[in-house]
């Protein structure tokens, strides 16, 4: 995309990886479907590689000119990623109010788009990893008493069990 104009001036920029106001919306009637393909298609991958068949997988999968000495974690994370691309809505929210710009059609260069009733920048689409709670209607959810517990207990169990698997 490179950047999209926002109806309130703000201009959006799609310029690298990790941003906190952008999401990949896949349909639910693409989920199943997409799903099994990759499964059946990643399952074919191994039965190929264990039967020396690589060549003709990379063939059938990628077009010509594709490395045939590329990793199989290259293989597969090349895969992937094109196949997402059919699949895949990119999402965007404007930072400044709030709108949420989803893409009219995989790889379309067209976006509809829609406005939040809190007419602010919600981070519904920043990680969890990065933000902590939800914001709802532009308020920093808190965890309750409950979830930080539950939390706490979860992680515990992790740790518990980490350490038991490195002792
Ligand atoms: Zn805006």
């Amino acid at each position: 995309m490179g950047k999209l104009s926002c109806k309130c001036g703000h201009v959006i920029r799609d310029t690298h990886y990790d941003l906190p106001y952008k999401g990949h919306v896949r349909r639910d009637q693409d989920d199943e479907y997409s799903f099994d393909v990759v499964t059946r298609e990643l399952a074919l991958l191994t039965e190929a590689i264990a039967s020396g068949q690589r060549d003709e997988w990379i063939d059938r999968n990628f077009l010509p000119g594709y490395p045939h000495d590329d990793s199989t974690e290259g293989l597969i994370s090349s895969y992937l990623s094109g196949f997402d691309e059919r699949f895949v809505l990119q999402t965007f929210e404007c930072e400044n109010c709030g709108r949420l710009w989803v893409q009219k059609q995989p790889q379309a260069n067209s976006y509809f788009s829609y406005s939040p009733d809190s007419a602010c920048f919600n981070k519904v689409l920043a990680s969890a990893r990065s933000v902590g709670p939800p914001i709802i209607d532009g308020q920093q959810a808190a965890h309750s008493q409950e979830q930080t517990e539950s939390i706490k207990s979860e992680q515990s169990r992790w740790r518990s069990w980490i350490g038991k698997r490195l002792s």
